[in-house]
């Protein structure tokens, strides 16, 4: 055989879906390089760890999980769910990438004309604005929870300040283009937010419906496929209030098992698509098969 053979195509960071009658894409920011699981989920007994992640053909060590970034077409508009890390690499140098994305779904920047944040965190609106201090989506009305922006506005806890520095970089310069949903409001047609505290005071998760169809976007109340399914009471260091985390992640989880709604998380592995399955007192993300829509 030839030694010289190479496979050169670019994998393309996005994937085309439907959400009943809406187009919609997840696209990604990169893989984010975080600890080993059992320096965040605090309960838990490093054997109940390292036998899921066995169980999952998972290594143990260092967390590498996805950023899906759903992107949706509400009635002509463009909608964004979170914008990822930006120019920023503290979570390792694979993410950064939305834009690239974006650009492989035929989008650009200056076509998003909503963007939704669930939270504030680092991964999830670091991409708001350019290092230049200009907004990477000019044209975009920014939707979130005021219970958030306020908490970070108003925190003065030294261990939070990157978190705090980064909301001044990302959102203070762009307050007069923030509106603000409340628990249970369609913002925009079919597009509906709930609160989903405990993550972050004013973490929100949403559902998107059309039709007979709903998708239920689940943000950050699930940060790792299989763990914090397996073990949704668990405590998690990234739950700003751990426990309210973890009664908000078992109660969400319980209803998406039970209605059977299609969701798709932020974290779970690429294009995190799928189901809650339940049994007993733990879950199961069910990914959905990847149909590929070329039309
Ligand atoms: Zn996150």
């Amino acid at each position: 055989m030839p030694d010289r053979r190479r496979i050169t195509g670019r994998e393309t960071g996005f994937h085309r879906f439907r959400i009943g009658e809406r187009e919609a894409a997840v696209v990604t920011d990169g893989p984010l390089l975080l600890t080993p699981p059992g320096e965040v989920l605090l309960t838990l007994a490093p054997e109940q760890i390292a036998d899921a992640l066995h169980a999952a053909f998972l290594p143990s060590g260092p967390m590498r999980i996805e950023q899906n970034i759903l992107l949706v077409n509400i009635d002509g508009g463009l909608v964004l769910f979170d914008n990822g890390m930006g120019s920023s690499q503290l979570f390792g140098p694979l993410t950064g990438r939305l834009l690239e994305s974006l650009a492989d779904a035929g989008v650009a920047a200056d076509e998003i004309d909503a963007l939704v944040l669930s939270h504030a965190h680092p991964d999830h609106c670091w991409g708001t604005m350019r290092d230049d201090g200009t907004p990477t989506f000019p044209n975009a009305t920014i939707y979130m929870a005021e219970t958030e922006l306020r908490f970070w506005e108003t925190c003065t806890d030294p261990a939070m300040s990157d978190m705090v520095k980064g909301v001044a970089k990302h959102l203070a310069p762009l307050r007069d283009r923030i509106r603000f949903f409340t628990d249970g409001q369609e913002f925009l047609p079919g597009l509906r937010a709930i609160a989903a505290p405990g993550h972050t005071p004013g973490h929100t998760i949403f559902t998107i419906a059309s039709g007979e169809e709903q998708l239920c976007v689940l943000c950050d109340i699930a940060f790792h496929d299989p763990l914090s399914f397996a073990y949704p009471a668990a405590h998690s260091a990234y739950d700003q209030d751990q426990v309210q985390g973890a009664e908000t992640r078992s109660r969400t989880l319980a209803w998406l098992a039970e209605t059977r709604m299609r969701l798709i998380s932020y974290h779970a592995p690429w294009p995190g698509i799928g189901h809650v399955a339940r049994s007993g007192a733990a879950y199961r993300f069910v990914p959905e098969p990847m149909i590929r829509i070329e039309d």
